[in-house]
């Protein structure tokens, strides 16, 4: 098990939908952001089914989950950009068109680390959190080499190293000590997710408990993890370095 990247100049994390990189690996985005990093989201998917209420406008929901991940990158400390590409919720491929994308915005923005779902991690259920996954790690390969979309008249790009978050075998942590609290405030930042992602029901009269719950939840993950490691928070990831 590794321990503590040295802190990028430039991180870029890809989620399939808003909240998932606060989920996956905010308090080590926001470790990174106090220490100078700029911290960059890639959303792939519109974020439009992530709503249990049948009535919900779907359009008017993509439009609101757009601002809250704002909100929650800034909540995070983040300094750089919100990157929407846009594709139906659900429906995400790993197809040449999205790696395209992904690469272009790997070698605008640079990133020394980049950071996406483990793709390889074991039943999993939903479709675009495999796909974004296996889109961070074709993503870069494009990215990295001259020859691959040379129509993006971009330099190629090569990150020092990918972290691979909820991964099926984690080989890296992060100490994250001080950082959960701004985990915790991006990942409320997302509140149209807080029933159907977080199981907050506004509405009752234990709402305070129900956050309180979601909260030691979250708390509860980040002490397992550190506590494997001696540390009192952390998040684990797969660390592929030689990219
Ligand atoms: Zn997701």
């Amino acid at each position: 098990m590794s321990l503590n990247l040295a802190t990028p100049a430039v991180a870029l994390a890809i989620g399939a939908h808003p909240d998932d990189v606060e989920f996956g690996c905010g308090a080590t985005l926001a470790k990174w952001s106090a220490a100078g990093s700029v911290v960059h989201h890639l959303i792939c998917t519109d974020g439009s089914k992530g709503s249990w209420d049948p009535s919900t406008d779907t359009a008017e929901l993509v439009v609101t989950r757009q601002a809250e991940q704002r909100a929650a990158a800034a909540a995070l400390g983040a300094t750089g950009q919100c990157v929407f590409l846009g594709w139906p919720d659900g429906e995400l491929d790993s197809g040449l068109r999205q790696r395209w994308e992904v690469a272009y915005w790997i070698r605008r923005l640079q990133p020394t680390v980049v950071l996406g779902h483990d793709p390889w991690k074991r039943y999993r259920l939903h479709p675009d959190h495999r796909h974004a996954g296996l889109l961070a790690v074709e993503g870069i390969v494009a990215a990295r080499d001259p020859h691959f979309f040379p129509e993006q008249a971009l330099p190629h790009h090569r990150p020092d190293a990918l972290l691979l978050f909820e991964a099926d075998e984690p080989d890296h942590t992060e100490d994250v000590a001080g950082h959960v609290d701004a985990k915790l405030a991006a990942l409320r930042a997302h509140k149209s997710q807080l029933l159907s992602t977080m199981h907050i029901d506004e509405s009752g009269d234990d709402a305070d408990a129900q956050h309180k719950g979601f909260e030691d939840r979250i708390r509860a993950r980040l002490e397992e993890h550190g506590l494997r490691e001696g540390l009192v928070e952390a998040e684990a990831f797969k660390l592929i370095d030689n990219l």
